[in-house]
């Protein structure tokens, strides 16, 4: 596997399996975004898409922000997808990505105080999530 430096948005009901390198598969059915993590290391980075949590922006090319910080995979990447190129950040260090997962959950739970619960969905993708959260 090579690194991935662009991508480009499939708009799916749900991911294929596996997801093509250099695709960002948003499924709107789920609200999710899905990507191989563009290091090379080949592992899914699942994101959800709320206002509290990661947008998906297309303009003609795709944008995810903010940063995805792969802190659950081996490769350690941290990233924006910018009109379709990867946007390399500094790897987040222990500390760092403490700080984000705290910003992350607060920022989580601003959002459900204010908002209805949401229903409960099919667990595939949450399965997905556990995996790379
Ligand atoms: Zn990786």
């Amino acid at each position: 596997m090579t690194e991935i430096d662009h991508y480009i948005a499939n708009f799916v009901e749900s991911f294929p399996t596996p997801m093509e390198p250099g695709v960002l598969y948003v499924s709107t059915d789920y609200s999710t975004a899905g990507h191989i993590c563009p290091s090379g290391c080949g592992r899914e980075v699942v994101t959800k898409l709320s206002p509290a949590r990661w947008r998906v922006i297309f303009d003609g090319e795709v944008s995810l922000k903010p940063s995805v910080g792969a802190t659950g995979l081996p490769c350690n990447s941290h990233y924006f997808i910018t009109r379709g190129e990867v946007d390399w950040q500094d790897p987040l260090d222990a500390a760092n990505a403490v700080k984000a997962q705290a910003t992350d959950r607060r920022a989580l739970t601003n959002y459900r105080a204010q908002t209805t619960p949401l229903p409960m969905r099919p667990n595939w993708w949450t399965r997905l999530w556990r995996r790379v959260g």
